[in-house]
């Protein structure tokens, strides 16, 4: 898939329409994390220094109608202010302002309100997306995608704008691409993928795309009791996905099959409730109470997942090893992590959940080969899944 970069589209002086991942978290008015907006920094700045205004499309969460107040991008403006040093005005109204975009000059900057307070641009229904585009292209000359945590939505503003216009692709999106493209392109050997979170469902995919090409997988996190379980071992409260099992099955033994290691967890540190004070114990795998439940690997296995990871020259990491919001769940999580700021070769940290655990941890993004900001996307993208908003790149 051939995607333009910026370089390769005439931006001189243009009303550029850019759309963004600003999607940060904020508590009570405050952005805990701006990393996001300081990824989308380059983008920005080299359409300054090509004397374009530009028009910035982001979205916020999941608003529903009742929600709004919560998720406007209003503090966004503000951040996004700080970190540029120069003015961005915000607007409130996300349709019928082409008279606002209209008279923008050199060098200014108009961030509109969180685009999903409008239904039409993740509706499912393609009539209602092109006509909010529509819309929105009327604000600008030229569209510049550079949200990659949002390029797996088929939305009105990732995706039907995009083919509207003239387009390219910006910085970040170019960036995170380079990335993936090394894990799926001739990656360096050893290559391990470590996989954890909540849910097997979701990684289901990648497992199945990255069996050809990976050497080893280590499995951790909630989605490993669906792997035990299928092992026929007792993993008495512990998340499971029970229809997921003959799947889970058929995957371990084409991992077999083509030689690649699926490692799981041989100590589990268990807890009675799922709770940040339940008392922790560490017990074989294959010997969890029925009463309790898996919250984290244990010490042995971190051990070994670090000494495995250690191997590799190709690591990608993504979902956390157990309930690392809770400190006495967080060790299997910390371990994996520090092992993965340590190899002699590219580790890449995919995005979500296990982003926000390496920070929490302490550690700093520069511990890392990358991390992603798009952990939705970067799965999709190893998943060997099309993503609508590259397509309308290419
Ligand atoms: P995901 O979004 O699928 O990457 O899942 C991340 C979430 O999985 C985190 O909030 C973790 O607390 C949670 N998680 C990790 N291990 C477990 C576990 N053993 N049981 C329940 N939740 C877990």
């Amino acid at each position: 898939m051939e995607i333009k970069t910026l370089s390769q589209l005439d931006l001189q002086n243009k009303r550029v329409i850019l759309r963004c991942d600003l999607n940060v978290p904020i508590k009570d008015g405050v952005i805990i994390d701006d990393r996001r907006i300081r990824a989308s920094l380059s983008t920005i700045r080299k359409l300054l220094a090509k004397d374009c205004s530009i028009v910035v499309i982001a979205h916020l969460g999941r608003p529903k109608p009742d929600q709004k107040n919560n998720l406007s991008l209003a503090p966004v403006a503000k951040r996004l202010s700080e970190l540029l040093e120069t003015e961005v005005a915000f607007s409130e109204e996300i349709i019928g302002i082409k008279q606002k975009t209209d008279s923008l000059k050199t060098g200014q900057i108009l961030l509109l309100e969180n685009i999903r307070f409008l239904a039409a641009e993740t509706s499912k229904d393609e009539l209602e997306r092109k006509a909010l585009s529509s819309e929105l292209a009327t604000y600008g000359q030229v569209y510049i995608g550079d949200g990659f945590g949002a390029v797996h939505r088929k939305h009105a503003s990732v995706y039907e704008l995009a083919k509207m216009m003239p387009h390219a692709a910006g910085d970040l999106i170019i960036t995170e691409l380079g990335v993936l493209e090394k894990l799926t392109m001739n990656p360096n050997r050893p290559y391990g993928v470590v996989l954890g979170g909540a849910k097997v469902s979701d990684k289901i995919g990648v497992i199945s795309n990255l069996l050809e090409k990976v050497d080893l997988i280590a499995i951790g996190g909630g989605m490993v009791f669906t792997f035990l379980s299928a092992h026929g071992k007792e993993i008495g409260k512990s998340l499971v996905e029970n229809d997921l099992i003959p799947t889970v099955k058929e995957l371990m033994k084409r991992a077999e099959n083509l030689g690649v290691k699926i490692i799981l967890p041989t100590d589990i540190v268990v807890a009675k409730e799922f709770n940040a004070e339940s008392n922790a114990t560490i017990v074989a795998s294959d010997e969890i109470p029925k009463d309790q439940m898996g919250l984290d690997i244990g010490p042995e296995s971190a051990r070994f997942f670090a000494d495995e990871i250690g191997k590799c020259k190709t690591v990608f990491w993504n979902g956390p090893m157990g309930v690392f919001e809770f400190n006495n769940f967080s060790n299997g999580t910390r371990s994996v992590a520090q092992a993965l700021t340590k190899i002699d070769g590219i580790s890449v940290v995919g995005g979500g959940d296990s982003a926000a655990a390496v920070r929490k941890l302490g550690f700093s993004d520069q511990d890392f080969g990358y991390i992603s900001t798009g952990g939705g996307a970067s799965l999709e993208y190893l998943e060997g899944k099309e993503l609508p908003g590259l397509v309308a790149l290419s």
